[in-house]
């Protein structure tokens, strides 16, 4: 491997930019550890961050609290995503609504995946949103936001062959979508082919990798069962023996995430979405070693108005 010296850009004077992604918190100490984490990597002055919204509607209260409170008090630029699960058109609306008046003007527009949990058939609601490109021309139709949709290097569970898969990122793409962000996966020769697929069917949005740091192996692989996620025998290799020793752990997966980005900067990417977990210390570490670092002019906290 080379030697690597970025500062917030490659060798070839290509700029880095990083997003993060954070789920709403349900308890008092998990808010707390969410604002320590944005508070942490908001420094490092992502493009956005964005928050995840719960199949069915489930964190449609703490989705909207979390997106406000980065909004009101960082100036960070927030997305929030949106499913179309368990819900009609109009209710769907109202919570686009709902986001627009407080300021969003990103969102990651997704279709869910069923109430009952990944694996289940997926059943539309009868007078719902159907899938994700359905919700891009929703969200289209309704405002000038920056609208970002989901990607699968792997493919989609539920699609039967990856000319289906594209098919469908192609639609949601004719629909406004203009980023497209990765599930998590381990192998780039995959992301890579995943990306040349989609350039050869027509599609030229950006294809953001989206980057799980691994804080839990045993957690990651739980993920990786429900979206279809390959685990490759080397990683598991990897992290063999070390469910009792956090501080190794900790450090292997500092090591694998780090060699995963540096090694997608040499084949020419510039933007990384971090599945954060609502931690900062794997995000941030990385960012650092490719350059990207807390600006020193720029605080994350706003300073309360007097
Ligand atoms: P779509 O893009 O609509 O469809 C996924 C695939 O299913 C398509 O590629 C297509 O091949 C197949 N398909 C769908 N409809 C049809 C059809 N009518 N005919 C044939 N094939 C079809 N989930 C959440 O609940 N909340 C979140 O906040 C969230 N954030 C995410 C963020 C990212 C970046 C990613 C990658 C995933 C996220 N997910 C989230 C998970 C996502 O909801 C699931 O993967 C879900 O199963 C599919 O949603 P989608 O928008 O990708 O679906």
């Amino acid at each position: 491997m080379s030697q690597y010296r970025f500062s917030r850009r490659t060798e070839n004077g290509a700029k880095l930019r990083v997003s993060f992604e954070f789920f709403p918190p349900k308890t008092d100490a998990m808010e707390e550890r969410l604002w320590e984490t944005v508070t942490r990597l908001g420094p490092l002055e992502p493009a956005f961050v964005s928050v995840t919204y719960g199949a069915g509607g489930s964190t449609r209260e703490r989705t909207a609290r979390t997106v406000r409170r980065i909004l009101e008090e960082t100036p960070l630029t927030a997305a929030a995503h949106l499913t179309c699960v368990d819900a009609d058109r109009e209710a769907v609306d109202t919570v686009i609504g709902e986001f627009a008046e407080m300021g969003v003007k990103r969102f990651v527009a997704l279709r869910g995946d069923p109430a009952e949990g990944v694996g289940a058939a997926y059943r539309p609601h009868p007078g719902g949103y159907t899938n994700g490109a359905e919700l891009v021309e929703a969200l289209a139709r309704r405002g000038d936001f920056d609208i970002s949709v989901s990607a699968y290097p792997e493919k989609h569970p539920e699609s039967p062959d990856f000319a289906t898969d594209i098919e469908m990122l192609k639609r949601k793409v004719d629909n406004g979508a203009t980023r497209a962000i990765t599930q998590f996966f381990f192998d780039n020769d995959v992301y890579e082919r995943y990306v040349e697929r989609a350039r050869r069917a027509g599609i030229y949005i950006p294809i953001v990798p989206g980057i799980l740091p691994i804080h839990n192996f045993a957690q990651m692989m739980r993920f990786a069962g429900g979206c279809g996620a390959h685990v490759p025998a080397w990683l598991a290799e990897r992290f063999e023996g070390l469910e009792d020793d956090p501080v190794t752990h900790q450090l292997v997966a500092a090591a694998v995430a780090a060699e995963q980005v540096l090694d997608l900067i040499e084949r020419g990417v510039e933007d990384f979405h971090f599945y954060t977990m609502n931690r900062a210390d794997l995000p941030f570490a990385i960012c650092h070693l490719i350059g990207i670092r807390p600006s020193a002019e720029r605080s994350n906290a706003r300073p309360a108005a007097a």
